[in-house]
């Protein structure tokens, strides 16, 4: 099986690999992200669920409530801390990994922004990228 791109956790005890390309990739700036990552904002990759294998048994899980009112489980490793991964119960067919933790994360090219009624007042956003005050919205 081809593979698209591999990554994990800064001590490498938590690895994935992705066979597929993601479906689309973005920033988002919503405070849980901006929590959850200790940055101004979290770059996704949205995956299809089966295209996303993880490999180790480092990986923990922290359940919350999203701005869907539904639930968000976020991955990270139980070693080192990094979070590298979100499930979100709104789009259950979706994996989406936390762009940082790419191996070579020069591989995508995120194409929008979202939350960014929340983003931080120092932060510029890209004219090349569609942005959206709240989550993502198809035209
Ligand atoms: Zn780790
Ligand atoms: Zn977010």
């Amino acid at each position: 099986m081809s593979e698209f791109a591999t990554g994990g956790c800064l001590c490498g005890n938590v690895r994935y690999s992705c066979t597929d390309k993601p479906l689309m990739s973005g920033a988002c700036h919503c405070r849980d992200c901006q929590q959850n990552t200790g940055a101004a904002f979290a770059t996704l990759l949205i995956f299809k669920k089966d295209s996303v294998t993880i490999s180790g048994n480092e990986a923990k899980t922290f359940e919350h409530i999203g701005d869907s009112g539904k639930s968000v489980r976020r991955s990270f490793c139980s070693d080192c801390g990094s979070p590298f991964m979100a499930e979100y119960d709104v789009t259950p067919d979706f994996r989406v990994i936390m762009a940082g933790t790419l191996d070579d994360p020069a591989v995508i090219k995120p194409e929008w922004n979202i939350y960014t009624a929340s983003k931080q007042p120092w932060v510029e956003l890209s004219p090349h990228m569609k942005s959206f005050d709240g989550g993502f919205k198809r035209d």
